[in-house]
This record gives structure tokens, sequence and C-alpha cells, in this order.
């Protein structure tokens, strides 16, 4: 089977996608791929097309494609026991174990763990047991949260005010009041270039500290951040930024989450990206690599000073008014069992950690030089090229995207999947974390020959 023209056509005519031009999809101007396969790093679509996907789906098919363990698990669990709600007590024998396989893997300090579905919902749930919190302790003025420009947090009314892109605030009247951002650390396109990254870390925790001065301590409840950048970006934070970062916090008495989203469960070629960079959070935003995105689940880890004031008020107030029909599916839970035990087995976080240097390292060597690359990142199973018309300025392409979107386009045209990411003219890769070195090489290669193509 090549191309299903009745498909094509029912997908122009009757599905709103997600981040997509809708008018132009719908025109049939803008790319349309259907797919219908997936095995290890690779997809295939309709049109007969077999692609390395260099992004993981969204950066979540950690363990790659069709994996036998996880498919019989929801297999399953499907046929035991499709649904049952976690509402007042109730839970199941995959819930109940997977939260258990959660926090025997989480940073030191985490209580409990609350499952949703997606990452968007969980940081929903996050900001309101930070506002719950706050309440029980008598602090009703503190409910302010610090977001960073260039974080992303997801899409609904909340994550996506904490989310720093612009793209996702214009026109929807967002971000909502009440959240601020801070400056994005990203060492590349520091304001003045001849600042070192140690100057550079200085900058940005001045920032931070003149915005809660400016807004007032009192009124800060909590700083969300992702350990690396990721959409908006894919960037590694200067040196000792974390540690700065924490400090300010602590000594303000305001609550960390960090949005794990992307880093949790081996991205980072560590379990957490809370591990890689020392943090000590309050909450934890997953979802993800949890599930490798073979069903949907996120959750939230609650921290032990967070979970103590959480019981305190209900006991004060009953019980906790919070919660989603499809919270802990049974479903989604049988596949982070069979997804965290998969992980395990394969020794996909070290895989992370040794594969994902070697792409950063074999990128390097064929771009290091180009003139056009203006700088190669990135931290475990993650790399970022950032393309300029000029290395010297390190200015941006005018319009923003005008290159990258044409070079991943015509890396797809050669089989590998990248991410032109949003607002900057970035090459993003977060390939499944079994990537081989083969398959890195592969990347490498396809990215090179798209380049001197697209540029030519
Ligand atoms: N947080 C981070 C760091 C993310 O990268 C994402 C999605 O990419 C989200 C939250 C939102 O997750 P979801 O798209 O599942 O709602």
């Amino acid at each position: 089977m090549l191309t299903n023209d009745q498909l094509a056509q029912w997908d122009r005519e009757s599905f709103f996608h997600p981040s997509t031009h809708l008018a132009q999809f719908a025109r049939g101007e803008a790319p349309q791929r259907i797919v219908t396969g997936g095995e290890g790093c690779h997809i295939t679509d309709r049109d007969g097309n077999r692609l390395l996907d260099g992004f993981a789906g969204l950066y979540c098919v950690n363990v790659g494609y069709g994996r036998r363990q996880i498919i019989d698990a929801i297999a399953r669990q499907a046929s035991e026991l499709a649904y049952y709600h976690a509402y007042l007590g109730h839970g199941t024998e995959a819930s109940i174990t997977l939260s258990k396989m959660v926090m025997d893997r989480a940073p030191k300090g985490m209580a409990r763990v609350y499952f949703g579905l997606g990452g968007s919902d969980a940081n929903e749930t996050n900001i309101k047991l930070v506002w719950y919190y706050n309440n029980i302790r008598g602090l009703p003025k503190k409910k302010k949260i610090i977001s960073r420009w260039r974080g992303y947090h997801g899409s609904g009314l909340m994550s996506g005010s904490l989310t720093g892109l612009e793209l996702f605030h214009k026109k929807f009247d967002l971000p909502l009041a009440g959240v601020l951002h801070a400056a994005a650390p990203d060492y590349y396109r520091r304001p003045d270039a001849s600042m070192t990254e140690a100057e550079f870390t200085a900058y940005l925790l001045k920032d931070l500290e003149d915005l809660i001065q400016r807004e007032g301590p009192d009124t800060i409840a909590a700083f969300i951040g992702e350990p690396v950048l990721g959409t908006g970006g894919i960037t590694p934070p200067p040196a000792g930024y974390w540690p700065g970062v924490q400090a300010i916090l602590k000594r303000h008495d305001i609550l960390l989450i960090v949005d794990e989203v992307i880093t949790g469960f081996g991205r980072l070629g560590s379990m957490f990206g809370s591990d890689h960079y020392g943090l000590e959070p309050d909450l934890i935003t997953i979802a993800k690599g949890l599930t490798s995105a073979y069903a949907p689940l996120s959750g939230s880890i609650v921290g032990q000073r967070m979970w103590d004031v959480l019981c305190q008020g209900t006991d004060e107030n009953g019980a906790f008014g919070h919660g989603w029909t499809y919270s802990a599916h049974p479903i989604g839970a049988a596949a982070g069992i069979a997804n965290l035990t998969l992980i395990d087995e394969l020794g996909l976080v070290e895989n992370a950690a040794r594969t994902g240097a070697y792409l950063r390292a074999r990128m390097a060597e064929a771009l290091g030089d180009h003139p056009n690359v203006g700088d190669i990142r990135g931290e475990g199973m993650l790399c970022a090229v950032e393309l300029t018309p000029n290395r010297a300025t390190r200015a941006s392409y005018d319009p923003v995207g005008s290159v990258a979107g044409p070079v991943v386009a015509e890396m797809a045209r050669r089989g590998v999947i990248a991410r032109a990411m949003p607002q900057a003219d970035v090459l993003g890769f977060a390939p499944p974390l079994c990537l081989t070195e083969d398959e890195a090489d592969t990347i490498v290669r396809t990215t090179t020959e798209a380049l001197h193509a697209t540029l030519r």
C-alpha cells in the first residue's frame, strides 16, 4: 500500500492538528505524514518511507518503537481490567506498583506521586498544589510563579502561561496574571558576547533576584524550570546556574518545581535531571519517558515538606478536591511498569549518556567548523545545532526559522527526522535512548548533507 487518498482527504477535512498551520494544512499546502508503523528507532509511513526518528516522536518514545514487553503488558491489562478510577482510595495492582517503582527511582526527599495524563495537566496540578500549600500555611498572598523565557511547560491555561514562548501566548490572552518570566539560561544567546560563562551565570542570578525583589518575596510561591531547556532550544544551563538559583529560592522560601517531562527516566544519562544537577525539588513533573508514550500518563512527584502540609490541609478541610477521571489509568500504569523495567534491563540510562556523547562528538567533528553553525550543544541523549548567517556576530536569520525548517524537511526526504525548534534556527535531536552508534552516524551524515544541500 503506498498512498491512501481517502485517508489523506479525511485528514485535511476533519482533523484539527495541534501546533499546525491550520489554514495551510486544510488547503493542502502544509506537509502531511500518515504514520503506519514503528520498530526500534524507525517509523514507517503510508508512502512507503522508513525514517530514522531522531526526535523519538516528541522526545518521548525513549525505549524505541514496537517493544513487545510493553505491548503485551498493555494487552494483558486491557483484558483483565481496562479501567478503574483512583478516587477515594481506589487503586489497581498496576497503579500501586508503578507508584512504588517511581518513588524507588525518585531523587531523595520525595514522598508521593499523583498520576495524570500528560505534562501539561501535571503542571496544572503542580500549581494548584503550590497554591493550596501556601493557603494552608496561612500565606494567601504568596502565589506568584516564576518561570523562564524559552521554558516549555505545556499549553493549558496555566501551563501555557508558564511556557515562555511567544507562539504559545500570542492571541490566547496568556500569560495569566501572577506568572512571571526570568531570563533564559542560554549562554549562546547571552546579551554581550564578551561575557564569560561565569559572568553570564551571575547575570542570570541577578536578574532572578531583581525580579523577586521587584515583586516582593512574600508574593512569590514557586519557581519552575526544566533542568535543560527543551523546546526553547535544547540548552543546558551555564555552570553554577542551578546551585545559584537554589540558594536564592531557599533564601526567599520559594518552592522549586523541576519539570522533568523530557529529562525524567534517563534522557540526560541520569535517572532524573534533578540527580544530574544536584537539585532538591519540592515537586517534579514527569510524563513522556514514564511510559515511553506507549500510553498517556504523567505525574507530579511531591516532596516531603509539601506532602506534610497537604495532609494537614485535608485534616482541616476534608478530602483533597482535585482529580481526573483517568488519573492513574491502569493501562498507562501497566505500560509504565513494563517501560521502567525495560529501561533497567537494557541499560538505557547508561546508553543515553554514552551514545548521546558520541552523537554530539561526531556532530561537532562534522559541523563544528561550518560557517553557519554557531553552536553544537546538548546533554545525555539531547543534541542541538544552532544555525546563524554569521558566526562572528551570532546573528539570527530573518525571518527566524527560515533555514532550520527547510533543513529539517530536506533531512526527512533523506530518511531522518529532526525537529526545527521554535523561535530560533535550531536543529533539535532527541533520539530514542536505545540509539546505536551506527544510527548516530546516520543522523550526523544526513544532517551534514541536508545542511549543505539547503544552504548551497
Ligand atoms: N513540560 C515539558 C518540559 C515538556 O517538554 C512538555 C512537552 O513537550 C510538557 C511539559 C507538556 O507535556 P504534554 O505535551 O504531554 O502536555
